[in-house]
């Protein structure tokens, strides 16, 4: 084992801060990267609070990471030394469930060890948790290793490992193209990706934004309309129009004000976890056979294609970068929707000792 600096809360109430923890040595099979940056994702905030259920402190969170490769281990070959990798939200699975055989290890029936905030069955300790990319470097085995374009900015291609493919899967799996009405809910991190790759696959993109001082980003992003979601009279105007549509919200909100907007048979997807259940209303659904989905990240295959495509057409986050130790105000930021779009952390910022 060897020691690793990182950023962590105490509790669900404690700011973050530096403290020194164990990761396990590189193994056979595992890939060491130095961390370059970290994208901060809003289940960062919302696990840090044990908003979906009691964490296990100290918490390091962070999966969006992007970095250098430093060493592998023997049996390794598709990475060397010096390599641009990246780790999303999944560090390992069962690899032979029906869902992990389909390369969706986001299902895995056993369920995936997260990249934070997860019991840890490869830390030779009993006990142990996984510490996430608010850190200066991370162990992973190979087959949850993405390579990143040398092309992209890495810095900007860090969000691409959690907003990116949280956004693509769902696009992909329900055959978003050409010719469909698109509404993205929520421009935060996920939602202006979301705004990105529908814009890229040609699509007509509608954003619904709750900030008015979003508008002309939206458009700059791509969006073809931009709808005030508070307005009621501009939200009635869209019903039944679209094909599809991408529900990134992070709070409490009320999806039949969307599930209207959808035309017959048309589907929307929830990627945005708020903390409480919410209703649904039967009428809305089945009167015009709509239908209302979920979907979490995507497999490790599709991220790799996420990322390819990312290369090819030139596609990164938009970001603000931080210092390590503006996290908090960071997070608080979040959470009054000030963020454009993606803060990402410099992890050459980050204290040599805690
Ligand atoms: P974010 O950057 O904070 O964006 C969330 C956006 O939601 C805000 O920018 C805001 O957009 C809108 N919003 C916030 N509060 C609202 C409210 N009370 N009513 C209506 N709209 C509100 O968060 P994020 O990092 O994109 O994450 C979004 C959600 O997805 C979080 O719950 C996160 O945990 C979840 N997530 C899920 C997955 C998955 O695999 N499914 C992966 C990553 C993240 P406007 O200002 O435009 O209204
Ligand atoms: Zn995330
Ligand atoms: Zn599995």
């Amino acid at each position: 084992m060897f020691s690793c600096v990182g950023y962590a809360a105490s509790s669900a109430t404690a700011p973050l801060e530096a403290i020194t923890f164990e990761r396990r040595d590189c193994g056979p099979r595992d890939v060491q990267i130095d961390i370059a940056y970290c994208g901060v994702c809003h289940s960062d905030i919302h696990t840090v609070r044990s908003e979906w259920g009691p964490s296990f402190y100290p918490c390091v969170p962070g999966h969006e990471i992007i970095g250098r490769v430093v060493r592998t281990g023997g049996d390794v070959t598709r990475f060397i030394k010096g390599d641009l990798v990246g780790v999303g939200c999944m560090v390992n699975s069962c690899r032979h469930c029906h869902s992990c055989e389909a390369g969706l290890e986001q299902y895995c029936d056993a369920l995936p060890t997260w990249t934070y905030n997860s019991p840890d069955p490869a830390f030779p300790k009993e006990g142990a948790h996984t510490y996430g990319g608010y850190s200066r470097s991370i162990v992973v085995d190979d087959h949850f290793v993405l390579r990143v374009p040398e092309n992209l900015d890495p810095a900007a291609a860090a969000p691409l490992l959690c907003a990116g493919i949280t956004t693509w899967s769902p696009l992909a799996h329900w055959k978003v193209g050409k010719g469909h009405r698109v509404g993205v809910v929520g421009l935060g991190g996920l939602g202006h990706m979301a705004v990105k790759f529908a814009v890229a696959l040609g699509t007509e993109v509608t954003l619904f934004t709750t900030s008015p001082n979003k508008v002309e980003d939206g458009k700059r992003l791509g969006a073809h309309r931009v709808v005030i979601s508070r307005d009621a009279e501009a939200m009635q105007a869209e019903a039944n129009r679209f094909d599809f549509i991408l529900d990134a919200v992070s709070a409490e909100h009320d999806v039949n004000e969307y599930l209207g907007l959808l035309r017959q048979d048309g589907h929307m997807v929830l990627v945005g976890l708020p903390e409480k259940p919410m209703s649904v209303g039967a009428f809305t659904l089945v009167g015009k056979r709509r239908s209302l989905a979920g979907s979490a990240i995507g497999g490790i295959q599709e991220t790799q294609e996420m990322l390819d495509f990312c290369g090819q057409h030139n596609i990164t986050a938009d970001i603000e970068m931080i210092k390590m130790d503006q996290i908090n105000e960071a997070y608080e930021r979040v959470l009054r929707s000030d963020v454009k779009y993606r803060f990402v952390i410099d992890m050459a910022s980050l204290p040599e000792t805690a």
